[in-house]
């Protein structure tokens, strides 16, 4: 299966609009916040991780760790592979990433700093990611928690199914648009 993942930019939900970044600005933000996190527990800032969290913002979306692998030792090859994956924890740890596990098994990661609450969809075809926010069933998933005297902390939805592009592709199919 191919996993596409949208490169240097961010979908803005709601919207539709693709607001492009190189990640770069985020990037120093979120060393800025690791830097003071590893400070405070007396842990040693290092180079790699500097050039792990600045590639792992310049790639965008939902980053599998793998892929961040990949692209990290392309630039240096003396980081292992046992750093790249150490590093992304911490940087869950810190808050400014989070671990997103979808029904593949693999582990991505995606920036969380200036980030808002949203749910993801997710495509059996071709493993497009498509990020959405919708009010409505947010406040519909507390209210079935709280008729079952639960108080939400957190949830994750995932909705799984074919993405537009793929049904197109698929023979016999008629334009999916209304
Ligand atoms: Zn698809
Ligand atoms: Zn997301």
């Amino acid at each position: 299966m191919r996993i596409v993942i949208s490169m240097g930019s961010r979908r803005r939900s709601g919207t539709g609009v693709e607001a492009a970044t190189d990640g770069k600005g985020e990037a120093r933000t979120a060393l800025l916040r690791l830097g003071a996190w590893l400070e405070e527990r007396g842990l040693k800032h290092s180079r790699q991780r500097d050039v792990i969290v600045e590639t792992f913002y310049g790639m965008g979306g939902h980053v599998p760790v793998d892929g961040l692998v990949a692209r990290v030792r392309a630039l240096d090859a003396r980081v292992s592979v046992a750093t790249v994956y150490r590093t992304m924890k911490l940087l869950a740890e810190c808050g400014i990433a989070v671990p997103r596990r979808f029904d593949d098994g693999q582990t991505r990661y995606e920036p969380s700093t200036g980030r808002s609450h949203h749910d993801h969809l997710i495509c059996t075809g071709c493993g497009r990611i498509v990020e959405f926010e919708n009010e409505r069933i947010e406040e519909l998933q507390i209210r079935v928690a709280r008729s079952h005297g639960f108080e939400v902390e957190s949830h994750k939805l995932e909705l799984y199914g074919r993405c537009d592009r793929c049904r197109r592709a698929e023979p016999g199919a008629r334009d999916p648009r209304p």
